[in-house]
């Protein structure tokens, strides 16, 4: 008598969203603090999401993760939204209180952490960050706030959205942006200390791909991060440590973004150690 068989709500919207494999992490890291969490892959029309919004406080879930292509309709949603995520203009994890939505963004802040976690020093360094879509919006903005001095962002011409970064991160964080049009084999500048790929290039299924950057130009000073966590052993990063370059897989960002959006959910914080062992055993690779 007495025993609860209720469990606390979480999971994730998107669409598509049958291949993210954020329910590996979430449900290691409920198991590992032994608390009553599922974690629900749940596919969500474009159409839909202001109902599915609606839904979370009258289902009582703690809160969701925001995926493709939601991050940006989202906010209409909300009421509530943190300041950098404001500044990105994405959210990525929602949670409940009081019956109120709060918004913020984790990408950004798991990827540094995990730059953090390999002692990589981002303060008045310079950055060359390959792509602009939404993870680049949330690293850029994080980048900036972690102290970044100079972010060079290559992106395709066409879509504007390397203009409108640059324009982002000039006007609303202290970092110095610049625009590099990305119409040609791009030459890595001697003097850039961290190289990001935020591109898509390289996940599965199309793992041989790399982006069109001249990799003798990579040096072995530099710190070099992808931000694909499906394959996490990119193409990209196998040339670049052919250079002697550190290099730092989307692994870490993967797991630390659902450390700190749990956080949010559970008032606890999970083991990021377990949950990246559960990603890996599920990717089949191992962890460097
Ligand atoms: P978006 O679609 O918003 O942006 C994609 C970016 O890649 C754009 O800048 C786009 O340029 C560029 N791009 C795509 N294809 C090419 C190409 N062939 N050549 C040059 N540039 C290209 O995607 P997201 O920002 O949401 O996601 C980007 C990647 O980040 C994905 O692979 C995703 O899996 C990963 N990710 C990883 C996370 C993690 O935790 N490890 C978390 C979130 C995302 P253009 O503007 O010209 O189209």
């Amino acid at each position: 008598m007495g025993k609860s068989y209720r469990e606390e709500l979480v999971g994730v919207f998107g669409c598509p969203i049958d291949e993210n494999p954020t329910v590996v992490v979430a449900e290691a890291a409920f198991k590992d603090l032994g608390i009553p969490y599922r974690y629900l892959t749940i596919l969500v029309k474009p159409e839909d999401l202001e109902n599915a919004m609606k839904a979370l406080p009258a289902l009582n879930m703690k809160g969701i993760h925001l995926t493709i292509p939601h991050k940006v309709e989202v906010l209409k949603y909300l009421d509530h939204v943190a300041e950098d995520a404001a500044i990105m203009g994405a959210v990525n994890t929602v949670w409940v209180k009081d019956g109120e939505l709060y918004g913020e963004n984790t990408d950004g802040k798991g990827f540094i952490k995990s730059l953090q976690d390999e002692n990589v020093e981002m303060k008045g360094k310079k950055v060359m960050m390959l792509g602009a879509g939404g993870a680049g919006r949330a690293i850029a903005v994080e980048l900036a706030n972690a102290g970044a001095e100079t972010i060079l962002i290559a992106n395709r011409p066409g879509s504007g959205r390397g203009e409108e970064l640059v324009k982002l991160v000039n006007e609303k964080t202290s970092a110095n942006a610049k625009y590099i049009c990305w119409d040609h084999t791009l030459d890595v500048p001697e003097d850039v200390d961290i190289l990001v790929n935020v591109t898509n290039i390289g996940l599965y299924p199309n793992v041989d791909q790399k982006p069109d950057i001249n990799y003798a130009t990579v040096k072995p000073e530099m710190v070099v991060c992808d931000v694909i966590p499906n394959h996490p052993h990119t193409m990209f990063l196998k040339e670049a440590k052919k250079n002697g370059a550190k290099t730092i897989d989307g692994l870490g960002m993967l797991v630390n973004q659902a450390v700190i959006s749990f956080k949010f959910w559970t008032g606890r914080d999970c083991n990021a150690k377990v949950m990246k062992e559960a990603l890996a055993k599920e990717y089949g690779v191992e962890l460097e």
